[in-house]
């Protein structure tokens, strides 16, 4: 089945989508890897989602919506993860949209709880691979080699928007934007919980239980 995969920032949405991709084979739509990379690549879109995201913003429906849509449209056969989209009602609206004109749906949204206090520590302490992406944390996860990726040997660096002003910035899109996409979700009878607060392989284990 198709899944939404919400949450705050650092709820591990990217970590159980790795996961979800590697195991199940399915598809992961992370729509901040879709801007972080049209970034890289100095793409219009690219230039007018880095105003938002550097200051923590929400990058506006419109923009990601039409994005999304795009992605959607060149998909194939295999199940899909939404991983950090929707993040608005509306979103989530425009989402039931566009998946009814393509006689797809989503199965379950699965949200991801993880205390405030945890949270704050997991993106502070959060430090991603330039170039490939791979995620580490300072304390928890170092790489082997201080500032070196494991996989490719690129340099770890601090994601701009994981910097302590811009968090409190993020955090409070979450709260006002995202967090009432539950009771959207209940509506619609899809929303499912999950603690977010364990062992990866744990939260995994109870995602993976959702998608029978
Ligand atoms: P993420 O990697 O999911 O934490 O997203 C990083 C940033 O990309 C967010 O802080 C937003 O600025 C932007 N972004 C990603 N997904 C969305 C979305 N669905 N709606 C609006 N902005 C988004």
């Amino acid at each position: 089945m198709n899944i939404v995969l919400f949450g705050s920032p650092g709820a591990g949405k990217g970590t159980q989508s790795a996961l979800l991709v590697e195991r199940l084979s399915m598809i992961q739509i992370s729509t901040g890897d879709l801007f972080r990379a049209a970034i890289k690549n100095k793409t219009e879109l690219g230039i007018e989602a880095q105003k938002f995201m550097d200051k923590g913003e929400l990058v506006p429906d419109g923009i990601v919506i039409g994005m999304v849509d795009e992605v959607l449209a060149k998909l194939g056969k295999k199940f899909f993860i939404l991983d950090g989209f929707p993040r608005t009602v509306a979103q989530a609206q425009a989402l039931g949209k566009i998946l009814a004109q393509r006689d797809m749906e989503i199965g379950k949204a699965v949200f991801l709880e993880v205390p405030k206090e945890e949270l704050l520590d997991r993106l502070t302490g959060r430090r991603v691979c330039k170039s490939c992406g791979a995620v580490y944390h300072v304390r928890t996860k170092p790489p082997k080699s201080l500032g070196v990726c494991d996989f490719c040997g690129s340099e770890v660096i601090q994601r701009n928007d994981d910097k302590e002003d811009v968090i409190a910035t993020r955090l409070k899109a979450y709260e006002e934007n995202t967090f009432p996409l539950r009771a959207f979700y209940k509506s619609e009878k899809k929303y499912v919980e999950v603690d977010g607060n364990q062992e990866a392989e744990v939260v995994f284990s109870a995602v993976k239980n959702y998608l029978k």
